[in-house]
């Protein structure tokens, strides 16, 4: 080659590089917009400060849809829709929920109350009493009961925090006689866990409220407790009940496939969370929703439509059982052979650290998580290669999928950030999530679900 063409070559490469667009790939285009215009911790702020945690069946969560369908149709999604596959009674919890020592000294306690139970009608001050446990130990403290807050030496466990040694039934029937406020119990740690079974307070049995605070809130009631100096509580957690039961759905939109439409790939995620005071439900699962979403912007700005259709979707009724991915799937039967993969993101705010796959499947996410590997160093998916695709699987929205023999993922996450710290607590929190880690995860799943779409066949079964 002689010098001439040589220095030729290189001005054509300096202008191509100084260039992007004109030469750029859709997968450079993709990863441009995912990595350097997120907005992916605007999604989140909003889903997680702005509205707050979104349980299934609450206000939140309708407002969470609405916002959620409002920026679909902005960024020029199609079919958004709210799919509705059944009812239930709402729950709302009143802003400005707090729970404190009043005397002999004021402490802020960190607590919480299991959602769809009765609360307080406003601020409850009482008396702190030690629970009794026999009917001696209920008779010595009878006339200190009426609107006492009762509480219990005996810590419960640590996740799903609800199992104990059973109370003395008799003992606890004739608190509720005596007019206590209600009941506090602590866990063993500094977590709180919200949970609950939606339902309405059955109005043939009395309603106390029942509150539970941190391990170190019980020992500073107790320690006073113990030196003969009496301790007040107050408790203001105001909880709403809807008259009639609120309709519950998903929420979908789509990129239609401009060859083969009726073939989808699904991305997705669950919008609704646990409501405990504090918590945001942002790693549970605002950083999932947050994903789906930034990925339908990110996609639909592009000029180019898939060859398959790209449906988001944000599932509600995770948290009481797989409700709404459950429903899609029965409602769906007919159709899930046209669903080439699924993937769910539910396992906090880390990066994608990767999925298990069969040998068959995993040529398409190597290739993906290669130029991931490339955007993010450090932060690499990896393929784990199994023998075949799981016939059960567990834990979240894929398993619906997963039972009925659709190639459906749920992501593994990297980065170390504490999710057994968040889950279900009052650390649920957007000061825990790492932006760098969103972004990452965006990226690749923009990347995964456009090669997906675009791909000759779909994702083979097995
Ligand atoms: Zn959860």
């Amino acid at each position: 080659m002689s010098h001439r063409p040589f220095r030729l070559l290189a001005a054509a490469l300096a202008l191509a590089a100084a260039l992007p667009s004109l030469s750029a790939t859709v997968d450079d285009r993709i990863v441009d917009e995912a990595k350097n215009r997120s907005q992916a911790m605007r999604h989140l702020s909003h889903l997680c400060q702005k509205i707050g945690p979104r349980l299934t069946g609450s206000e939140n969560l309708d407002k969470a849809s609405r916002w959620a369908m409002d920026r679909f149709r902005a960024w020029g999604l199609k079919n958004v829709r709210f799919e509705p596959y059944g009812t239930m009674p709402g729950f709302d919890r009143a802003p400005g929920a707090y729970a404190r020592m009043v005397a002999p000294v004021r402490r802020e306690l960190e607590f919480t109350a299991m959602a769809w139970t009765v609360g307080t009608d406003g601020p409850l001050r009482g008396p702190a009493v030690v629970a009794p446990t026999t009917m001696d130990e209920l008779l010595a403290v009878k006339d200190r009961l009426a609107g006492a807050w009762v509480v219990y030496r005996e810590k419960l466990g640590g996740r799903g925090s609800g199992q104990t040694a059973q109370p003395n039934a008799e003992v606890e029937e004739l608190l509720d006689k005596a007019g206590i406020a209600g009941r506090v119990r602590a866990t063993s740690s500094e977590r709180i866990q919200t949970h609950g079974r939606p339902g309405r307070p059955d109005p043939s049995k009395p309603q106390k409220p029942f509150f539970l605070v941190r391990s170190s809130d019980l020992d500073a009631i107790l320690d006073f407790l113990a030196l003969g100096t009496p301790v007040t509580l107050e408790f203001n957690s105001v909880h709403r009940f809807s008259k009639e039961d609120r309709p519950i759905g998903n929420v979908i939109a789509e990129i239609p496939g401009r060859e083969k439409s009726e073939e989808a790939v699904i991305l997705s995620a669950h919008l609704d969370s646990w409501d405990g005071p504090g918590s945001q439900g942002c790693q549970d699962n605002g950083t999932g929703s947050t994903i789906v979403m930034e990925v339908a912007r990110v996609l639909a700005s592009l000029p180019e439509k898939p060859r398959r259709t790209i449906r988001f979707i944000l599932w509600s009724g995770e948290e009481q059982g797989l409700l709404g991915s459950s429903a899609y799937v029965r409602a769906n039967e007919a159709s899930l052979d046209k669903i080439s993969a699924v993937f769910v993101e539910d396992a906090g705010g880390g990066f994608d650290a990767g999925v298990a796959c069969t040998e068959k499947q995993a040529p398409l996410f190597r290739t993906v998580f290669e130029r991931v590997a490339k955007e993010f160093p450090g932060l690499a998916p990896e393929v784990r290669v199994v023998d075949r695709m799981p016939t059960r699987s567990g834990g979240s929205d894929h398993a619906p999928f997963v039972a009925k023999g659709v190639p459906a993922f749920f992501w593994r996450k990297g980065g170390g950030l504490s999710y057994g710290l968040i889950w279900h607590t009052q650390y649920d929190r957007i000061e825990q999530v790492r932006s760098d880690y969103l972004v990452q995860a965006c990226t690749n799943n923009a990347l995964t679900v456009w090669t997906l779409a675009n791909a000759p066949t779909l994702l083979p079964r097995e």
